[in-house]
């Protein structure tokens, strides 16, 4: 149950203090009553009263004064003055001083009744109120704690993931250079190997030995094919170290993207019977670019249009201008890509979940390599596809690379002369 609320009558009459009270306390008030002023002003200083009622003259003080003893001890307590009809101005500068409400003597029962009872109402909500505002205040500061213990963990493992981050960078640089060396021994000795069993089986040998000497060079050709599948893809990987460290280098001069396009679709023909690889061209595209990386680009497009194509079909690389630069195109008549792995695919080590995809090998860095470096010519790199109707791979070089430092394009300019 809800304590009693507190109420102090203060009037320099007995009979107004008595009357009062009896009224208030058959409301279930608490009242203590005074017929002095100074008395009055020691009480309130004393306890805290929910409402104080005070006669504005009394014979040894002034109500107001009562007043601002309240406000100085317990300013939520609410007051309420009681006037004489003559003193109503008093009464508004008792307003003013910061009194609630006020009576005018002598005063009907029901309205001192019901001014208390509102009085003591706003007393409560004001209280509610403070009570809220202090909740809030704590819900504020522990919000804010946890915001704080949460930033506190996202920067740990922030910094965990920078920490892991270079070291997987020196990993890839490290293991990349050193994976580089031996297979550049291994394909050094498989060719010498080769031209050795070759020149032994060109001389006077007995049948069983050609015979022996004929096994040995298809199984030494296979091993030679595999090699130089391990050698590109440690390639991929020092590009990949090289993009992560800064370290990739470009050397520009003038490129004929046509010219280019035709050299890599005769070169990429000689490995497939089961695609057609054309190109379609209307005139010279000279771009100022790396000529050795752009060929790259072109050749991983049109390795993959090759791999993910796995029934054949026609491949074409469009080459056009297009807006202050040049467009290459391929397209292939294979599996498709998904739309939504169409942004996904240029991704580091991102390889398609689709079965179709999967058959093929691969690392997943040809496409990221691809746009890491068209990217750093200024260019932009997409693809589009229409589900299993095949893909287009687009390619936009700038014809003079957008984020080259001048010293690189004037030194290609000077090449050029
Ligand atoms: P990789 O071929 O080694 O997986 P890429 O970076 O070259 O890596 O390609 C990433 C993914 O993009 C591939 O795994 C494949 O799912 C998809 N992709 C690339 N080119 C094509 C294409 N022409 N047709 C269909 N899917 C392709």
């Amino acid at each position: 149950m809800r304590e009693q609320p507190k109420v102090l009558v203060v009037d320099d009459e007995e009979s107004v203090v008595v009357t009062i009270k009896a009224i208030l306390q058959l409301d279930g008030y608490n009242v203590a009553t005074t017929t002095s002023g100074a008395q009055a002003r020691a009480m309130v200083r004393d306890t805290e009263y929910d409402l104080v009622l005070t006669d504005l003259r009394l014979e040894d003080g002034d109500g107001l004064d009562v007043l601002k003893a309240v406000r100085e001890s317990y300013p939520e307590t609410v007051t309420i003055m009681l006037t004489g009809y003559a003193s109503l101005e008093s009464a508004i500068q008792a307003l003013r001083a910061g009194a609630y409400d006020y009576l005018v003597k002598p005063s009907e029962v029901e309205e001192l009744r019901s001014t208390v009872a509102r009085g003591i109402e706003r007393r409560r909500l004001g209280q509610e109120l403070r009570q809220r505002v202090a909740e809030l205040a704590d819900l504020n500061a522990s919000l804010q704690q946890r915001i704080d213990d949460a930033t506190a963990e996202l920067k740990e493992r922030y910094e965990q993931l920078k920490e892991l981050d270079r070291m997987k960078s020196q990993f890839l640089s490290i293991a990349s250079h050193e994976l580089k060396t031996p297979i550049t021994a291994m394909s050094g000795f498989l060719q010498v190997a080769l031209r050795r069993v070759g020149r032994l089986s060109e001389g006077e040998v007995a049948a069983p030995v050609a015979e022996g000497l004929r096994g040995i060079t298809e199984q030494l050709e296979v091993v030679y094919r595999q090699t130089g599948k391990l050698a590109r893809l440690v390639d991929e990987l020092l590009d990949v170290s090289r993009i992560q460290t800064g370290r990739i280098e470009f050397r520009y001069g003038d490129v004929d993207l046509s010219e280019l396009a035709h050299e890599v679709a005769t070169r990429m023909q000689l490995t497939t019977t089961a695609h057609e690889i054309s190109v379609r061209r209307d005139s010279e595209n000279v771009v100022t670019a790396d000529r050795d990386h752009l060929e790259q680009v072109l050749n991983n497009l049109v390795t993959n249009a090759i791999k993910y194509s796995p029934s054949g079909g026609a491949i074409t690389i469009d080459v056009r201008p297009d807006d202050g630069g040049v467009r290459l195109s391929v397209t292939d008549q294979g599996i498709g890509i998904p739309a939504e792995e169409l942004e996904s695919i240029f991704g580091l080590f991102y390889r398609s979940p689709d079965r179709a995809a999967r058959d093929a090998a691969g690392m997943g860095l040809g496409l990221y390599i691809s746009k890491e470096i068209v990217v750093r010519h200024g260019g932009r790199i997409w693809a589009e596809s229409g589900g299993a109707k095949g893909s287009t791979l687009n390619v936009v070089i700038p014809r003079v690379p957008i984020g080259a430092t001048k010293p690189d394009v004037a030194q290609a300019s000077a090449a050029r002369r």
